[in-house]
């Protein structure tokens, strides 16, 4: 089991990549064929083998000898790691195969807004419409929990624009965009209310302590640097799926 989940990890995780490079360009992933992004020599099939190619090649295009991005592997091995961990921590279940999803979602998401600082519908949008889909699934009354899920995208959609509306009243800048709204949507048409706050609170947390970090170590603030705050709550997301149930209980603890 665990070898074939590793394979589907590693399959999925090249498509991923492809994703992550055109997506955000507005490009088909279907065609045309995988091309070298600084020569554009065409990549044959036996070049094109997820992270073995690319120790071959030692990390450089066939043709024109510049260097492959390591995103590239990295993706190919994180993906299934992720996979292995939904397998271990829920099963073969609707719920363990809903995670996997909601990993490959976040994780493509993350590397496209840290990348290119956007967040593409064609993965949130049809992120929301899954995650209404789950709910429904894992729960007995399937309408009922399928409406509760759009009624929390729909929230937390509005939460985090009334966060940027205030943000842009006070300082004429604007620190969210309707992409971010859009991914707390997908994340909590997932995991539910408790689990969208907990996201929330942790990616702002991460994004502020990065921000922090980085404006000492640059010492001159000249200017703000624009962070890629959906990428902090991808990141968020895939930590508080595994263990957000767990930390929740343990606050709730406190109250009893
Ligand atoms: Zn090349």
């Amino acid at each position: 089991m665990e070898v074939l989940i590793v394979i589907l990890g590693l399959l999925f995780g090249s498509f991923l990549n492809v994703c992550i490079a055109r997506l955000p360009r507005h490009e088909s992933i279907a065609r045309p064929r995988s091309r070298c992004p600084r020569c554009g020599a065409a990549i044959a099939a036996w070049d094109n083998i997820p992270v073995l190619s690319y120790l071959l090649l030692r990390g450089r295009c066939r043709a024109c000898r510049k260097p492959i991005s390591w995103r590239y592997p990295a993706v190919e091995i994180i993906l299934p790691l992720l996979w292995l961990l939904c397998w271990a921590w829920f099963g073969l279940t609707i719920h363990g195969i809903g995670m996997a999803v909601l990993c490959f979602l976040l994780l493509g998401l993350a590397v496209m807004d840290a990348e290119t600082m956007r967040l593409p519908d064609a993965f949130t949008l049809p992120g929301i419409v899954l995650g209404i889909v789950y709910s429904g699934a894992i729960c007995g009354k399937w309408a009922r929990c399928a409406a509760l899920s759009l009624g929390w995208a729909a929230s937390f959609a509005g939460l985090i624009l009334a966060i940027a509306g205030i943000y842009w009243l006070l300082r004429r800048r604007s620190g969210m965009g309707l992409g971010d709204a859009k991914l707390m949507a997908m994340i909590a048409a997932w995991l539910g209310p408790s689990q969208g706050v907990l996201v929330l609170f942790l990616g702002v947390v991460a994004a502020a302590i990065y921000g922090l970090a980085l404006s000492v170590s640059r010492r001159k603030m000249e200017g703000s640097v624009a962070l890629p705050f959906g990428a902090f709550l991808c990141v968020a997301g895939i930590y508080t799926l595994f263990v957000g149930q767990r930390i929740i209980y343990w606050y709730l603890g406190f109250f009893h």
